[in-house]
């Protein structure tokens, strides 16, 4: 069982919802301004006919991209506050320090796991 304080779980199921809202509603805004998405053109744009077009609906991709990442890992969080998971280490087992939760509710990683991945890269 996770020994988070009951406040604390409050207090990241809260951010958590709040985030879920919020990167649905980006993800929609940033494909409404895709110039690509709709007309059928998006893989076939040719580089540097229409360079406008062509940044934009790049910046669009990994924008929205990055987004679908957050609001995956977001209602992943979600699902394993639901079922009592949250807050484990993917890489450990170990549990997430608290502190470390209420600044990245979306961790999956405890800190030193995660220090050791991204001393990896
Ligand atoms: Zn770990």
């Amino acid at each position: 069982m996770l020994n988070l304080p009951q406040k604390t779980f409050e207090k990241i199921k809260k951010v958590l919802l709040r985030q879920e809202k919020e990167i649905e509603k980006e993800i929609k805004a940033i494909e409404k301004d895709d110039p690509v998405k709709g007309d059928g053109l998006a893989e076939s744009s040719e580089p540097g006919t229409d360079s406008w077009m062509a940044d934009m609906h790049g910046r669009a991709l990994v924008l929205g991209q990055s987004l679908h990442t957050i609001l995956a890992n977001t209602k992943k969080s979600l699902a394993n506050l639901r079922s009592g998971k949250y807050g484990k280490c993917e890489n450990c087992g170990k549990q997430i320090e608290p502190e470390r939760l209420e600044v990245i509710p979306t961790a999956t990683l405890c800190l030193s796991c995660s220090r050791k991945k991204s001393s990896k890269k």
